[in-house]
């Protein structure tokens, strides 16, 4: 094939990727002002319902805007050879392809962030603000944001540098090296996440004692679940959304809760959402989701090591010198179609999963408060709650809020 081809097929790619997601979107919002169904209409008041209206639709313009603004930026940088340019830049500094990749990446990153701050800094000081959402100060917003950077700078480049003297060293080979680091990175963030990179951004505080707690422990005690660590995070402090999540195995495995949440739930409804999540974990969801994590890592590194030596990669972005960095950029666009598949799969499974969650709240605790919860969490979100079917089937981790309280119900 040549590299003309290639940078065609890249382009069509593209622009395809960007034309379902906008059908995908429209159709959804084609559905915004669809009748409620019987068992929502106590989700919102009358004031609350027009104000999630409001919500969606100024949500879905702003997502035109950005989408179009990033697939116009990137079929630029394509058509007026980008890379090349960057490569270059990067090739100024330095002979060692190591270091020339974590420049290129570094210039990269950095830029498109900077290009699309503006529309993060509108969304959160301007949209989210005015639907009373936002809690985040400017220096947090920024502070947030050097913090992240220098995240990926040490995390991701550290592995990017590996894998790429994995590549010099064992060849077409590096695959198996680069998917065991990956595996053991991955590893380490799933029980160590909590402790180590959430405290940068947040403060996490045990949930003390008293009456939620002793229910909390009374319940995990009739499951036979060692719940001791449950910890409280500053949400608060950028958002008024709410959540809670599991994260870790084994010794490390602990609960987080949203000080939201304990706010906008009462108590019977916290507990009912923990169970909820201990059916995650009882149900072995989280070890699953880790095994096919890693799987899809092995299988994506595996075919990029079919193609990374061929130098078509790089002179189809335009690129003379054929790199390493240059060809994974190219293979990264090449593979958007099969991880969309992917993607979709997964959240196959995420669905059927939290229908299993919510069944194991409903058979070891209460399915009511747990209803009652979510009416609460998506009336507090300004949820869309008549999303279309597809881009529910697409997009959606989760079932619908309707979905599952039929399921809950049954
Ligand atoms: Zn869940």
């Amino acid at each position: 094939m040549t590299a003309n081809t290639l940078f065609y097929i890249i382009i069509a790619i593209i622009i395809i990727n960007f034309l379902v997601d906008k059908i995908l979107d429209a159709l959804n919002a084609k559905h915004f002002n669809d009748a409620l169904p019987n068992e929502l209409q106590d989700v919102y008041d009358d004031a609350e319902y027009q104000k999630s209206q409001n919500y969606k639709a100024t949500k879905y313009k702003f997502g035109i805007l950005t989408s179009t603004f990033s697939v116009v930026l990137t079929l630029a940088f394509l058509f007026f050879d980008g890379f090349e340019f960057v490569d270059n830049l990067a090739r100024n500094y330095s002979e060692n392809p190591i270091i020339i990749a974590l420049i290129f990446f570094g210039i990269i990153m950095i830029g498109s962030d900077i290009l699309t701050t503006p529309f993060s800094y509108y969304s959160t000081f301007v949209i989210e603000e005015k639907f009373g959402f936002n809690k985040t100060t400017k220096k947090t917003f920024f502070l947030d944001k050097l913090k992240g950077w220098l995240m990926s700078a040490i995390l991701g480049g550290g592995i990017l540098a590996l894998i790429i003297w994995f590549y010099q060293i064992t060849g077409t080979y590096f695959w198996l090296y680069a998917w065991g680091l990956v595996t053991l990175f991955t590893v380490f963030m799933n029980m160590f996440y909590s402790k180590l990179i959430v405290p940068l951004f947040n403060k996490q505080t045990p949930l003390e004692a008293g009456e939620l707690r002793d229910k909390i422990s009374a319940y995990a005690k009739t499951v036979g679940f060692k719940l001791d660590k449950i910890f409280v995070i500053d949400g608060s402090k950028r958002s008024t959304k709410a959540n809670a999540y599991f994260s870790g195995f084994g010794s490390e495995k602990r609960v987080t809760l949203y000080d939201t949440l304990i706010n906008d739930l009462n108590d019977e409804e916290i507990v009912a959402v923990l169970a909820h999540e201990v059916g995650h974990y009882k149900k072995k969801h989280i070890i699953f989701n880790l095994v096919a994590s890693v799987l899809l890592t092995g299988l994506t590194l595996f075919i990029l090591s079919l193609f990374i030596s061929n130098p078509v990669l790089s002179n189809a972005l335009g690129v003379e010198k054929h790199s390493f960095h240059i060809a994974l950029i190219a293979f990264g666009m090449l593979y958007a179609p099969i991880s969309e598949i992917t993607s979709l799969i997964m959240n196959v499974f995420s669905r059927k999963f939290e229908y299993q969650a919510d069944d194991y709240a409903k058979n070891t605790y209460k399915g009511e408060p747990l209803i009652t919860s979510l009416k609460k969490l998506n009336k507090n979100s300004l949820s869309n709650l008549t999303p279309h079917p597809a881009y529910v089937f697409m997009h959606y981790s989760h079932p619908t809020l309707l979905q599952r309280i039929q399921n809950l119900r049954k």
